[in-house]
């Protein structure tokens, strides 16, 4: 399927790895030309390296996406994009009983302040321009609670709450902004939290991803490259009725009927 986007230009967060790499390689399969960033330039520029193999541009910038220094010098490689994909190392796992404000500040400017910051800065550009796309990467568990993942349940929500609204603001301009709710998928944050899992149950890695695996209706984690096909289609032309939306890619994991 043509999406219709070649020729548009991409800033993808945290994208050297994991969700935001199948992200930036779906939008370079579209013809879309990035700024692709991640905090350390080695893994980076490698990623950077495979994606330009697809025949578009991509820019990089070794960031911390959290910090605003770091944004500042994302934005300014960023100019005036088309479309955004934000993303970020999720927070740590724990008990309600760890956390104090420090925690929850570290969370917020994560995953709930960051991806505000930069479509604050963005969104005026595609709204002058008349067309743009922003996904926001964030977690099925804002449709679920995980209990460990207390930080990110609390952190993604407040910013599921600030799409919803934003996202009508800007739609009659001709900009979308939806999100991706992943279950798990085979990457180096699923690894983890497996591994922590592993010595919480006192079995190996592969018993816990086993375990994982089973509890998912496809029996299998997830594949980043579908995931960011799924991301590629909400940038295109085609998804332009999507709106505010928030779309669960999980295999099945979380019981819902809608
Ligand atoms: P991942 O495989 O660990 O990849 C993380 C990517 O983000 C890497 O490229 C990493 O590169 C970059 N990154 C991390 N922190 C960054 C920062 N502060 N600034 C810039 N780049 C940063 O993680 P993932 O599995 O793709 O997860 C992506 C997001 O989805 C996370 O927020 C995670 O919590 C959430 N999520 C994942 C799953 C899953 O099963 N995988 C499920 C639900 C939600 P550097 O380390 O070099 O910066």
């Amino acid at each position: 399927m043509d999406l219709g986007i070649a020729g548009k230009r991409a800033l993808v967060c945290a994208g050297s790895k994991g969700l935001g790499f199948g992200c930036a390689e779906a939008l370079a399969r579209a013809g879309v030309a990035l700024v692709l960033n991640a905090r350390n330039a080695a893994p980076l520029e490698e990623a950077a390296a495979r994606l330009r193999r697809h025949g578009v541009e991509v820019q990089t910038v070794a960031a911390d996406i959290t910090d605003p220094d770091g944004q500042a010098r994302v934005l300014a490689a960023a100019g005036g994009v088309d479309i955004l994909v934000t993303n970020a190392g999720g927070p740590p796992p724990g008990m309600w009983s760890d956390w104090d404000r420090s925690d929850f500040q570290k969370a917020l400017d994560a995953n709930m302040l960051t991806p505000i910051a930069l479509m604050t800065a963005l969104l005026p550009g595609m709204i002058d321009r008349g067309w743009g796309r922003v996904v926001n990467i964030t977690s099925k568990s804002v449709r679920a609670p995980i209990a460990q993942l207390g930080l990110s349940n609390a952190a993604r929500s407040g910013l599921t709450g600030y799409v919803a609204g934003t996202a009508r603001q800007v739609a009659p301009h001709g900009v979308t902004v939806n999100n991706i709710l992943p279950g798990t998928h085979a990457t180096a944050r699923s690894d983890a939290l497996d591994q922590g899992r592993a010595a919480r149950d006192g079995v190996d890695i592969d018993e816990a991803r086993r375990r994982g695996e089973a509890a998912i209706p496809t029996l299998s984690y997830g594949d980043p490259a579908d995931f960011g096909a799924v991301c590629a289609f909400l940038c295109s032309q085609q998804a332009r009725f999507i709106v505010g939306q928030n779309i669960l890619v999980d295999g099945g994991e979380t019981n819902l009927t809608m």
